[in-house]
């Protein structure tokens, strides 16, 4: 029996949410790491101490918010607020010039891409991000760029930190917009999947894990078109439990739905890979078999008929079989399925009223009229 499509989320499942976010963490980590270095060379001491505790943040969050990804939101607002700090105290002591104002430019649109619950949030962080920029600027003004170490540094030493910072920025940015491209197909995938489950659902019946009815009429309706286009025939099998009322007034309601599962096994394990089994309505089960023939729809509903009447069921320590009777049509691509249908229950009733637990085809059909 046809199963549904699903698509492989399995390739996406290496870039699952703590990952990314260990992976960001781990670049921030390994940048930090390299400022640490080169303000201790530069004997920028204030911010060499600064980016010691940065290396340690980032290594804690590395570890803690990986493991707990819905605390996204707090570790990303920490490495955004970091970041504008470290920024600006670097300016602070080296100066506008050395670019590292850039990395808050470059953080700013960061908090639209996190899911707070807050639509509003975002714009506040990031109208925080561009106050600061402005706010120092403005400072740097002031105070005519007097950076604590500006008399230090070389010019050549200030641009070589500003073409370092560009460098890091940009990459900074597509790290983040890769990784929100990523998230972004991660979630399209879950949903697709969850709507094809959802979808799925709603064709199944719930007792016998058999297509419903509506599905089936789809199911019908492309095996007509195809069968239309291809020149082919296919089968219609529609089969309805012998003297059910009497297995539910006997052994009860749910022993009945005991005996519409088993049945309901069997014929998904009997019909072939290509067709359609589905619980028609209470106890008749239909089902449809494409490019065939009525010789082997009648073997595939003997089959299954042939088992289900050496199946024994037990209830209240009692052992009892089932029969069922089919009735076949096969229908040639002019033909709509409607009348497919129409026929195949003429045939089945035609086999109740002949003695139940047989299958009968256009030829047996012929044979009782005579
Ligand atoms: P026949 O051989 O002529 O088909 O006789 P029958 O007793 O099978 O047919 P009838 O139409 O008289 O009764 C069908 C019974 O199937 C009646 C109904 O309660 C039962 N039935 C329908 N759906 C379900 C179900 O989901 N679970 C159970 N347990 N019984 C059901
Ligand atoms: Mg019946
Ligand atoms: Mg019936």
């Amino acid at each position: 029996m046809k199963a549904s499509k699903r698509i492989d989320a399995s390739r996406y499942r290496k870039f699952s949410l703590p990952r990314l976010i260990r992976l960001t963490a781990l670049v921030l980590l390994i940048i930090h790491a390299f400022f640490m270095i080169d303000f201790f060379l530069n004997d920028i001491i204030e911010m060499a101490v600064f980016n010691v505790f940065s290396v340690a943040l980032y290594t804690y969050l590395t570890v803690v918010t990986a493991r707990h990804p819905q605390r996204l939101n707090y570790f990303a607002c920490f490495a955004i607020f970091e970041i504008v700090l470290h920024a600006s105290m670097a300016t602070l002591f080296v100066g506008w010039e050395s670019g590292f104002m850039m990395f808050v430019v470059c953080v700013t649109p960061f908090p639209f891409f996190l899911p707070f619950k807050n639509d509003t949030t975002a714009f506040y962080i990031s109208g925080l991000c561009a106050a600061a920029f402005v706010a120092l600027r403005v400072y740097m003004n002031t105070s005519h760029d007097r950076a604590v170490y500006v008399d230090d540094i070389s010019e050549a030493g200030t641009k070589a930190m500003y073409l370092f910072n560009s460098i890091v920025a940009f990459f900074m940015i597509i790290i983040f917009s890769t990784i929100y491209k990523i998230k972004k197909r991660i979630d399209e995938v879950d949903l697709i999947n969850k709507n094809e489950s959802l979808s799925m659902l709603a064709k199944i019946d719930p007792l016998s894990q058999l297509f419903n009815r509506r599905a089936m009429i789809d199911f019908l309706k492309t095996i007509e078109k195809s069968a239309l286009a291809k020149k082919e025939s296919y089968v219609i099998v529609m089969g309805d439990l012998d003297g059910f009322k009497r297995v539910n007034d006997t052994y009860g309601h749910s022993c009945g739905d005991e005996v519409i599962t088993a049945v309901s096994k069997i014929m998904m394990q009997s019909v072939p890979t290509e067709g359609y089994v589905c619980r028609w309505g209470g106890e008749e089960l239909l089902f449809a078999i494409p490019d065939c023939d009525e010789e082997e729809g009648e073997r595939v509903a003997e089959s299954i008929r042939a088992q289900l009447a050496a199946y024994r069921f037990t209830a209240d320590g009692e052992s009892f079989h089932v029969t069922i009777t089919f009735g076949v049509c096969q229908c040639d691509g002019s033909e709509s399925y409607e009348r497919g249908l129409t026929i195949a229950d003429r045939r089945l009733y035609f086999g109740k009223e002949n003695g139940k637990n047989r299958v009968i085809t256009s030829d047996a059909e012929k044979e009782l009229q005579v």
